[in-house]
């Protein structure tokens, strides 16, 4: 049997970083199992198909959660990227670090290294921002991050100036000194191409002797010899294989299927895996549980100018923006569908934002079946004002339904189960149609789509929430971090807690979910969670 010092499952946000960070050295073996393809695609390198990968089953797991009674009984399109690169692959490149006071949580539950003064110096060493460095961007870095300012939709601009007349300041840097107002995002992107972890990270890696990567290689089941994980047993090409860990197993496959790769090798809530006949090596109730998720909405209008509707939907426009794409990396197709965003707070009493908002200068209210239409918009001018919670109180859970790997484990997300959530939901949308009614943007709406403007009461605007919500993607904390395994599934050093040479590296660490888009966080627990394991070795 073919031994390595590390084995990495999962070439996501955080395990190619991962990867890249062992191998750095040369000192150690690593070898990657990715159950995914390879990332050199062009709707995966070109920025705006992403709407064509939300729903391939090429490139995603594409999840669908359990009928969610706090979303209308719907059942929610869950994706995850399934390929080099993981979720970075098929995501929205929304650049976002989170807020100060997140990590300083997460430090202050009992994880020290992971406060806000902690984290900096790898998300500074990760970035290559293209505004330059200063107290808090990095350059130089392997991630390139792109400002979308010179090249937004002209209506963003109005968006901007209705966010102001509503009384949120301009915020020239969301990852700056402080996260609160209206901006133009930064995105992952270098030259018009997708700057996946994949291409920052693993791409690099591989070109080292001391790393081996393999695709198509669904790992199974981690091995243990007692409390020691020794080796992975995984499926490629119909084949069992299993190779060994000399150091230490890292699992990096993200909120969903890290915790079911754990809880199909025995390490989970010991009666469910008794009940589906899986010899139990560990018992720990929160390997699937905590389970925390942003939710979101879509504001629709209809505007008396063009929007980039007119832009992306007839096929003379579509061809213009292919030209203008294929032959200078740029235009709409190289931009991230969320020009503009922000963050708020539903009250004013909180301290700090509770909501995030986006501006998309196009509209998909008429959708496209096994499409998210971001490709073929509505056939008249619109845009929406979207948003999200950042730190909703609903608590959901992954866990399996079967020993069978194969299966897709059940994601119970328990959205709006709070009357906290719900409260903080109904707020926001009436700040959305705040925005919206603000001189700067109100003179070129014609109407609001979408809710409509027959939901008015607070019960009709609930009602429209639950059943229009969805997930935007963001799933974490499905293994926590924290110092006692009553409450959580890694230490500090994310070593799984009673288990020796086993770590988990990726999303499912998080505490708690941070105010903002997850994909930097992830890339940055990859990168301080590689390091940790050096570290740590002999
Ligand atoms: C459609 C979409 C849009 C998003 N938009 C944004 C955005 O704009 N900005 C942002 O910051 N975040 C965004 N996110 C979220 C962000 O991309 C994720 O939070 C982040 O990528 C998670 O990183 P991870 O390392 O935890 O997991 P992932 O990146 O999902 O990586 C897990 C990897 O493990 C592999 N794997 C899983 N199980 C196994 C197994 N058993 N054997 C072998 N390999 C396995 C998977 O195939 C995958 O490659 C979006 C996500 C999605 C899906």
């Amino acid at each position: 049997m073919q031994t390595y010092d590390f084995i990495v499952i999962g070439s996501g946000s955080a395990g190619s970083v991962v990867a890249e960070r062992l191998s750095a050295s040369g000192r150690f073996s690593v070898l990657v199992l990715e159950a995914g393809g390879t990332d050199r695609r062009f709707y995966v390198q070109m920025p705006l198909g992403y709407g064509k990968t939300f729903f391939d089953s090429a490139v995603n797991w594409n999840y669908t959660a359990e009928p969610d009674p706090g979303l209308a009984g719907n059942a929610d399109h869950w994706p995850r990227g399934k390929i080099l690169g993981g979720s970075s692959s098929i995501n929205a490149m929304v650049w976002i670090r989170g807020a100060r006071e997140d990590y300083d949580d997460w430090r202050d539950a009992g994880n020290p290294g992971w406060g806000f003064d902690d984290v900096l110096p790898a998300f500074k060493a990760i970035e290559d921002n293209q505004g330059g460095a200063d107290d808090w961007r990095g350059t130089g870095g392997p991630v390139h991050v792109t400002d979308m300012s010179p090249a937004v939709h002209p209506l963003t601009h109005l968006y901007l100036k209705a966010g102001q007349q509503a009384g949120l300041p301009l915020n020239p840097d969301f990852n700056g000194a402080s996260q609160e107002g209206v901006g133009i995002y930064q995105i992952s992107t270098r030259d018009g191409r997708r700057m996946s972890a994949a291409r920052a990270f693993l791409r690099p890696a591989m070109k080292r002797a001391n790393v081996r990567v393999e695709t198509n290689a669904l790992a199974t089941r981690i091995l243990f010899e007692g409390a020691r994980a020794v080796g992975v047993e995984y499926e490629r090409n119909g084949h069992k294989e299993t190779v060994r860990a000399g150091r230490e197993v890292v699992v990096s496959a993200g909120s969903i299927n890290t915790p079911q790769l754990l809880q199909l090798s025995g390490v989970g809530p010991a009666r469910l895996l008794q009940s589906l006949g899986i010899p139990v090596v560990r018992d720990n109730a929160n390997v699937g549980a905590n389970l925390q998720d942003h939710v979101g909405i879509n504001y629709t209008y209809r505007a008396k100018v063009p929007t980039l509707n007119q832009i992306l939907r007839p096929w003379w426009g579509k061809l213009r923006v292919g030209m203008q794409y294929l032959l200078a990396r740029s235009g709409p197709l190289s931009l991230s569908i969320n020009n503009g965003g922000g963050f708020f707070r539903t009250d004013p009493s909180r301290a700090r934002p509770n909501m995030q908002l986006y501006f998309q200068a196009f509209s998909t209210v008429i959708p496209k079946p096994g499409e998210r239409p971001i490709l073929a918009p509505d056939p008249w001018p619109g845009f929406s004002i979207g948003l999200s919670n950042a730190r909703p109180s609903s608590r959901g859970e992954i866990m399996i339904r079967s020993a069978d790997p194969r299966e897709h484990p059940r994601i119970v997300a328990n959205a709006y189960s709070t009357n906290a959530d719900l409260d903080e939901m109904l707020d926001a949308v009436k700040f959305v149609r705040k925005i919206a009614a603000q001189p700067a943007i109100a003179g070129i709406i014609e109407a609001e789509v979408l809710p409509g403007p027959s939901v008015q009461s607070d019960a009709d605007l609930i009602d429209d929430f639950r059943r229009r919500s969805g997930t935007v993607y963001h799933p974490v904390s499905t293994c926590r971090m924290g110092p006692d395994p009553a409450s959580s599934v890694v230490d500090a050093r994310l070593r799984v807690h009673e288990l020796q040479n086993l770590r988990v590296i990726d999303a499912s660490i998080f505490p708690g979910n941070i105010t903002g888009n997850t994909n930097a966080p992830s890339i940055m627990t990859g990168w301080k969670g590689g390091e940790m394991v050096v570290e740590d070795q002999r």
